[in-house]
């Protein structure tokens, strides 16, 4: 496997030749959204130049082709997590909006019941954390948290412990957006099945940075944005196991997730369009395909090795400068936070700015987990495949530069 060449893909990107505030762009914020190659923007444009049209109704040939288009991209996408047919491909509007689905269908399911417990973890975004935390209002379930370490890891000799007969669901993100941590889903979703609990896996920063392969974690619903893997927003995927799609009831009405409806009674189609209700984002399902065939091109192996060399590069420097703290394991993919005694992320931030910088700061949707640590926040420099060592290298020395401004 050859190493990855960042040089080679960044004419790809737009973007990424433009200046901030006089400064060459560095954008570091791949956590947050990625930038979007010219194979994803010309198939969104296509798509409207040239095959726009409502899918699945029409016999006239527009609408063949669009839904031609969105169908061979639901196939796209079941191969690349090698799910087991199309069908277990639902479009959703992101990771927000897939596992607000999945809490709508369970929540009317006969599957839960007063007294059952959902477990979650420690490190969660907030969108995997307050759609449990309304469900569990709503039916009188308990919401249990799997405790973070101090080194960012998760506490899962106490998860093995947490599980029961009472647990009904177990949904826990692949990679942390906030410190990077690589959780075992492996061990997390056989441990659940174990105690016949389901198994959601939050794969917003997983399906960027890593070969997913949806047989190997062994859970029953995986979840992620597109936004997040060089394709727009307002498209996402929720993954779920073909009999459990079959047997849950519909999150919500519509056209298109219905198989005949009288004023009296409404029958529902199958999966996946019963959890399609209406128009969906039909270039957005297309464009996304597009990105993950772009992200295949290249090879997400390398992909990932290059981001490992890049954090751990990052991660070194970084760990030199004068009062900060690293964040999450040693170990980590896509994300790197960390913090400096004294000075207020907000204001590193904001003086990285001005350089040209783009890094997150503050609670990364994740206040729990900063509570957890005892801090409002931290700076996240998270990478994308098109980030250079140079990048790093300039990342050390504005940093450096910064501290002397307001030290
Ligand atoms: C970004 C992110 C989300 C939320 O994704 P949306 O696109 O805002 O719906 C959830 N979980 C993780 C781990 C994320 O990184």
């Amino acid at each position: 496997m050859s190493d990855l060449d960042p040089y080679a893909l960044r004419p790809d990107f737009p973007i990424l030749s433009r200046e901030i505030h006089g400064k060459p762009l560095v954008y570091l914020d791949n956590a947050a959204t990625s930038q979007k190659p010219f194979a994803v923007l010309n198939a969104s444009r296509d798509y409207y130049e040239s095959y726009n049209s409502n899918i699945h109704r029409g016999v006239h040939h527009l609408a063949q082709c669009a839904t031609a288009g969105h169908e061979k991209a639901r196939e796209t996408i079941a191969n690349h997590l090698n799910a087991t047919r199309p069908e277990e491909i639902i479009f959703t509007s992101g990771t927000t909006d897939a596992i607000n689905i999945v809490a709508s269908s369970l929540g009317r399911s006969n599957r839960l019941k007063a007294g059952d417990e959902i477990i979650i973890s420690g490190l969660e975004h907030h969108s995997n954390t307050v759609p449990w935390q309304m469900l569990c209002e709503r039916l009188g379930i308990t919401l249990r948290v799997i405790p973070v370490f101090d080194d960012g890891t998760l506490d899962l000799v106490t998860y093995d412990s947490m599980l029961s007969e009472r647990t009904a669901l177990v949904a826990v993100s692949h990679i942390s957006n906030a410190f990077g941590t690589v959780n075992n889903v492996i061990h997390i979703c056989s441990q659940a099945e174990k105690h016949g609990a389901l198994s959601l896996i939050d794969g917003a920063q997983s399906i960027p940075h890593q070969h997913i392969d949806l047989k190997v974690i062994g859970c029953d619903f995986y979840v992620f944005s597109g936004h997040k893997v060089y394709a727009p927003t307002g498209i996402g995927i929720l993954f779920g196991r073909y009999d459990l799609l079959c047997e849950l009831p519909p999150p919500r009405g519509g056209g298109e997730m219905i198989r005949e409806v009288t004023f009296e009674n409404t029958t529902y189609n199958d999966p996946p369009f019963k959890y399609e209700a209406g128009t969906p984002n039909i270039e957005g399902a297309i464009a996304l395909a597009t990105a993950l065939d772009y992200v295949n091109n290249i090879g997400i192996d390398r992909i990932s090795a290059h981001e490992h060399r890049l954090i751990q590069k990052a991660a070194e420097r970084i760990s030199a400068l004068d009062g900060v703290t690293l964040y999450g394991p040693s170990d980590r993919a896509g994300a790197l936070s960390f913090g400096f005694s004294g000075i207020h992320h907000y204001d590193l931030g904001t003086l990285l700015d001005q350089m040209g910088f783009a890094l997150r700061t503050g609670h990364h949707c994740c206040q729990p987990l900063m509570a957890r640590f005892g801090i409002t926040g931290t700076l996240r420099a998270s990478f994308a495949a098109y980030n250079t060592n140079e990048e790093v290298e300039q990342l050390g020395e504005a940093l450096e530069k910064a501290l002397r401004m307001l030290r």
